[in-house]
């Protein structure tokens, strides 16, 4: 409790609701037997809610890989005591030259290969170690990020058939990332996944041709693990359900998917305080007070990972247009509340209009709020990440992926 004080908020990570979640995704491509296993991925601290808890909800709930972007966060896996009894786990963003690759390789972290730099790099690691290098291939299917071109794929083959054979090299895998799945309902982008899954295909055939077939094929982001079976090929590696969201609201609530967010993110109100009409509210007076109220600091600011852009603007004030701010649940004598940032944030706090007395709402410094939670679906719920992505012109990953650590993360 003392420790907390010192806090302006907290991160609270529901661990059973991420194992649920993992588990309902593990149920959609059939099973623990199904011939498609299922990768938790924790990239980029467990998408903020903590890598380490992360991993451990994902294989709890019968994940049976886990990947990472950085090799750090795959080696600090390992470190945490998850040996390759637990998992498999790949990781796949790094320069070759600058990338801990033997370390990986005797640590057995499967490691993606996508250009032939990469695959120079690798091998060379590989010989150092001793120890044939567990390779995933990442081939470009029209992300246009990593991986080999289909334009650039017979000098992959080249590179990697005799380091095969040499057994300096064991290709497990072969993967991909979809850019528009998350858009089911819209018939053109549907046309371009089926396109790059058309494209992961022709890139299968050149494998086996080369005589290098890949045993672990893998393309299906959350989206794709939800609505796109054909795409689920022996692996499938969902990030964000994990984590309890959906990629792009449009396609519904996390509920509409039997998905529960995991992270609830509160603060305690700092200075609650009376203002007459038309006061100015923060930087840049873009917000005026329209009639006798109260303000309530949230003592949470862009410095803790609240977007600058979830500002609130009204027409009155110098901006002149209205633009409703970030969602916060206040809880009054009359019930729960939204309540919404008035005015800019600043770096360390950001103001609510309490629209109404303070005294008689019942709202007090100290009082907890909550910016976002599950959003269980009464009448003021908690607001949700994907309400905070709307609000910032942004998206749910972003807003975890940003949440400082001046914010602790409690476990439940
Ligand atoms: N696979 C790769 C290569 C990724 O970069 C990501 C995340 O961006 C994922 C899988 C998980 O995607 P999502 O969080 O949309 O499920």
């Amino acid at each position: 409790q003392s420790a907390l004080r010192r806090y302006p908020g907290q991160a609270i990570v529901d661990l059973k609701a991420m194992r649920d979640n993992m588990r309902l995704l593990v149920d959609r491509v059939g099973g623990p037997k199904s011939n498609t296993a299922v990768m938790g991925v924790v990239k980029a601290d467990g998408y903020g809610h903590g890598l380490i808890p992360a991993a451990l909800a994902a294989l709890a709930g019968g994940a049976t890989w886990l990947g990472t972007a950085q090799p750090r966060e795959a080696l600090l896996l390992r470190m945490a005591g998850i040996g390759t009894d637990r998992c498999h786990i790949l990781t796949w963003v790094y320069n070759g030259a600058h990338a801990p690759l033997a370390e990986l390789i005797a640590s057995d972290i499967d490691i993606s290969v996508g250009s032939l730099d990469a695959i120079d790099a690798l091998a060379a690691a590989a010989r150092k170690t001793n120890k044939t290098a567990r390779v995933h291939v990442k081939v470009d299917t029209g992300f246009g990020r990593n991986g080999f071109t289909e334009e650039g794929f017979d000098a992959a083959l080249d590179a990697l058939v005799p380091l095969v054979k040499e057994g300096v090299i064991d290709v497990v895998g072969q993967f991909s990332h979809f850019s528009v799945a998350d858009a089911p309902d819209v018939p053109e982008f549907v046309e371009v996944t089926n396109g790059q899954l058309e494209t992961f295909n022709r890139f299968t055939v050149r494998m086996e041709r080369a005589g290098i077939p890949p045993r672990i094929r893998h393309l299906a982001n959350t989206a794709a693990t939800l609505t796109r079976p054909d795409t689920w090929f022996e692996l499938v590696r969902p990030g964000i359900g994990l984590y309890g969201y959906e990629a792009d609201p449009v396609m519904g609530g996390p509920a509409d998917y039997g998905l529960t967010p995991a992270m609830t993110l509160q603060a305690q109100l700092a200075t609650v305080k009376d203002v007459g009409a038309g006061h100015g509210i923060s930087y840049g007076r873009t917000y005026l007070t329209d009639d006798v109220t109260s303000t309530a600091i949230v003592p949470l600011g862009y410095a803790d990972g609240i977007h600058r852009s979830a500002s609130g603007f009204d027409a009155r004030g110098a901006k002149h247009v209205d633009k409703p701010g970030g969602p916060v649940r206040v809880m009054t004598d009359e019930g729960p509340r939204i309540m919404r940032v008035s005015g800019r944030v600043c770096m360390d706090q950001f103001i609510l209009d309490l629209h109404g007395r303070a005294d008689q709402l019942g709202v007090r410094e100290g009082d907890t709020v909550e910016l976002f939670g599950p959003g269980r679906g009464e009448e003021y719920c908690e607001p949700t990440a994907d309400d905070w992505g709307r609000a910032s012109g942004t998206i749910s990953y972003e807003i975890f992926a940003c949440l400082r650590n001046r914010i602790p993360r409690l476990y439940l």
